[in-house]
């Protein structure tokens, strides 16, 4: 979503005449767009800024926005005399504004306004043969580890004709696949242009009647907002690809119950057993963390024995990290930084052992291939198999190409791809 956010900002101050550089010292401004989930992500961005001063000592205007801006406001321009403007996730529509302003003083606005900030965001520019279009915001879940619903807000669906809008626009500017996004994108909800209620399945079934969008993709998903009408929908819509990202977060019951989660490991396997039943060659992605406060050896195996079951093609772990303002970094039984390392060792050489083998499963399949950018060698292209794999493809293609290739072989993070369409190149 960040990502996104990037691009919607950039588009913003090009609509003020603004151009974007290469290099971050020779701007007037620059942007940093910041993530505060983990302690790591969060901290990064200090050191970022230092590296923005000018060997004369001055340094480009600095607005430092997205959630680290949203999560310590004020307290940014006491750390670093650096930053001139400081602007939350829900405020960036108000850049222009805040420039103007900081060229007289330091500003903040971590507003979260009622009018959205997408209704005053321009036009789409041309986007890349892949695009996210963020389709809902915030969350009300309150996992007790996690700082989302403090910085992002609660949680709110864009409006259905607003989003069917830019969906044609990014479709018009390019893009033949959209990654519909949202912190929990599967519990977006409005009323379609006749007044009914619809789902994201609902959703997903109008965009894939847009001609010209080829695919389509969501994330992130919560267990507990995946209704069985979305699980059918990816079996019945061709455009809806066959990956789905759902995190876990822990196979513990114990634990998942201390997160907060509101849902068990066996209903959690229940839908990833409905998913597969629908469409048997879904790929299943998920995110875990280990050293939660209070996890025993017992839980961490409890999640290597889900992991096992589930078979993953992709997965995001970390290791637990405080973040201030949460429940659970005040609960007391914090665990040592070295065992949730080890564990998390143990746990990413499980997920990354399956990742290759579901690389190597791939193997002699036939697969469409969405080109989205030019390899590392001259010759190369790079796209993205219905499984989310990344394909690297010797052949005269062009980004935003849709290529029929035969999988053929596997490394741990790509597989590469033989071009079945030389009959055409022939008689081109
Ligand atoms: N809404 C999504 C994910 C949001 S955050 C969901 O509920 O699954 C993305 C991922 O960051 C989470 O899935 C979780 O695995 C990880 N994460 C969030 N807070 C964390 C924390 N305090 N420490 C470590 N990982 C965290
Ligand atoms: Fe954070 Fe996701 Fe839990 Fe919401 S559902 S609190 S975003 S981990």
């Amino acid at each position: 979503m960040n990502s996104y956010d990037g691009e919607r900002m950039s588009e913003l101050l090009e609509s003020q005449g603004m151009k974007a550089v290469e290099d971050a010292a020779s701007a007037d401004l620059v942007v940093l767009n910041t993530c505060h989930i983990r302690e790591k992500a969060a901290e990064k961005v200090y050191s970022q800024i230092g590296r923005l001063r000018r060997p004369d000592g001055s340094s480009p205007m600095i607005a430092l926005a997205g959630c680290v801006a949203q999560a310590e406001g004020a307290e940014v321009l006491a750390r670093t005399k650096m930053v001139d403007i400081v602007v939350g996730p829900q405020a960036y529509h108000h850049l222009p504004e805040l420039i103007k302003k900081a060229a007289s003083g330091k500003v903040v606005d971590i507003d979260m306004p009622l009018e959205s900030k997408f209704d005053a965001l321009p036009e789409r520019r041309q986007v890349g043969a892949s695009a996210f279009l963020t389709v809902q915001e915030g969350c009300d879940k309150f996992c007790t580890y996690c700082v989302v619903p403090y910085t992002r807000g609660a949680e709110v669906s864009r409006p259905w004709s607003r989003i069917v809008k830019e969906a044609h626009a990014l479709v018009d500017k390019g893009a033949r696949e959209i990654t519909l996004l949202g912190q929990n994108v599967n519990a977006w909800t409005g009323e379609d242009e006749v007044g009914r209620n619809q789902g994201l399945d609902g959703l997903i079934r109008a965009l894939a009647k847009i001609d010209g969008l080829e695919r389509i993709r969501y994330t992130t998903s919560h267990p507990n907002d995946m209704t069985e009408g979305l699980i059918e929908a990816h079996g019945e819509i061709d455009k809806l690809m066959p990956f789905l990202h759902l995190p876990v977060q822990s196979g513990s019951n114990r634990i998942l119950k201390a997160m907060n989660r509101a849902h068990t490991a066996e209903s959690y396997l229940t839908l990833m057993y409905r998913l597969k039943e629908v469409r048997p060659d879904i790929a299943l992605s998920g995110d875990f963390i280990v050293g939660f406060p209070g996890e025993s050896e017992e839980d961490f195996q409890a999640t290597l024995d889900l992991i096992s079951e589930v078979g993953y093609s992709l997965a995001f772990s970390f290791a637990y990290s405080p973040r201030p303002g949460t429940p659970a970094a005040d609960m007391d039984n914090q665990i040592d930084p070295e065992i949730s390392r080890e564990r998390l060792q143990r746990l990413q050489a499980l997920l990354n052992q399956q990742q290759f083998d579901f690389n190597q499963q791939t193997i002699g399949r036939k697969a469409t291939v969405l080109i989205e950018r030019k390899g590392k060698k001259a010759d190369q292209m790079i796209g993205k198999s219905p499984w989310l794999q990344s394909v690297i493809i010797e052949a005269p293609v062009a980004i935003g190409d849709l290529v029929e290739v035969t999988l053929t072989d596997a490394g741990p993070n790509s597989v590469k791809g033989q071009w079945l369409n030389q009959k055409q190149l022939a008689t081109a």
